[in-house]
């Protein structure tokens, strides 16, 4: 790191939109200087490898890159490799397992049927077919997730869950997809790795500390203005890490458990992100973690915003307020107060002018 004295650019958070913005002021031959409140880089794509097996652990959830914009793609491989990872997800309802996307495994297997492509729309047009899947798959999941049943949260939610007419059990329709060769935040530490670029951890930014520099901000927007109008509403996680001394304890990286009395919502097994490695995966050990959902409080990390009337209308109040502001601009999942995925973060922040 360079020592800069005096920045050219603040960047107020360091996960991948912030890390996109500084990198890209970087290159234009500008100084930054990154702020990240926590004690490390990559927000909450961090993770930490476990000493004992080696194993990846992703510390705020299983975070899979998937994209289909060349932008995007071109841009991250600078920073790295990717291992080929292809992600599948498995649902455990009553004891048995499904290939989550709404497709040919799930339905037959579900209904004992044997329906050939084409044949699915007519099938769930049924609406005894079309309510038993809801039932079983969505409802639980999204209580547990979201508080709420799956017809009160916006469509465009529950349709993040691909629906196929064929057994393609890849959980996303992005064929650029995998896990950084080597680990993700060595993909942070390469973004971060310029001549131009000071980073400092344990930094949160104060909007009182602005001075003529513009800032890039990638915080929660409502923590910016102190919570001025009242918080915004988030879902927060809660995770229980476990190491068990089995090989394999799921078979997989990740099962969803789509039952409302199952009170976790999934459980991730890190090892399974990394096929290519074979010590890891030979381990006699492996790590899970369960994943449990509720509403956010102070004090707790924001992960999801909820999108709903009361958060659309506070968070027109928080955007005029950082409009007023010039050399502000405000981005990423928890600044733009979007269900980002990590693709969408980079892509949103090559777009930024700078
Ligand atoms: N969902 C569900 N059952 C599942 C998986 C997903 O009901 O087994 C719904 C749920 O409301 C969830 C949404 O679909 O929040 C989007 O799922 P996705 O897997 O994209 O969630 P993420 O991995 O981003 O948490």
């Amino acid at each position: 790191m360079s020592g800069i004295v005096r920045a050219d650019a603040i960047v107020a958070g360091a996960g991948f939109w912030g890390c996109t913005v500084a990198r890209r002021l970087a290159e234009a031959g500008r100084k930054v200087l990154v702020l990240e409140a926590r004690g490390a880089v990559g927000g909450n794509v961090r993770c930490e490898a476990d000493p004992e097996t080696g194993i990846e652990v992703h510390l705020y959830g299983s975070h899979i890159f998937h994209t289909h914009d060349m932008a995007v793609w071109n841009f991250i491989r600078r920073f790295t490799e990717f291992n080929g990872y292809q992600h599948k997800v498995l649902a455990n309802y009553k004891g048995k397992i499904y290939y989550l996307p709404l497709g040919l495994a799930l339905i037959n297997k579900f209904f004992g049927v044997e329906l050939k492509p084409g044949e699915v729309a007519d099938f769930m047009k049924d609406e005894r077919h079309s309510s038993a899947i809801f039932d079983a798959f969505f409802r639980g999941y999204t209580s547990k997730q979201w508080g709420k049943a799956p017809e009160e949260i916006d469509p465009s939610i529950i349709k993040r869950v691909p629906v196929r007419d064929n057994y393609d059990v890849n959980y996303f329709k992005d064929y650029l997809q995998g896990i950084p060769a080597d680990g993700y935040n060595a993909v942070f530490d390469r973004m971060l790795d310029h001549p131009n670029i000071e980073v400092k951890v344990n930094a949160p930014f104060a909007l009182q500390d602005m001075a003529d520099a513009p800032v890039y901000y990638s915080g929660p927007i409502d923590a910016l203005f102190g919570y001025k109008f009242g918080h915004l509403p988030w879902r927060t996680l809660r995770f229980e890490t476990e190491t068990i001394g089995v090989k394999d304890f799921q078979g997989t990286s990740v099962v969803n458990y789509t039952e409302a009395e199952i009170p976790y919502t999934r459980i991730h097994e890190f090892k399974h992100y990394h096929p290519e490695l074979a010590g890891v995966m030979s381990a006699p050990k492996t790590i899970v973690m369960r994943e449990y959902s509720a509403a956010w409080k102070p004090g707790d990390e924001p992960y999801y915003p909820v999108d709903c009337d009361e958060s659309r209308a506070l968070l027109g109040k928080y955007r005029e307020e950082a409009a007023k502001i010039p050399n502000l601009v405000v981005g990423g999942r928890l600044g733009g107060y979007k269900y980002f995925d990590m693709d969408q973060s980079i892509a949103a922040a090559l777009a930024v002018e700078i």
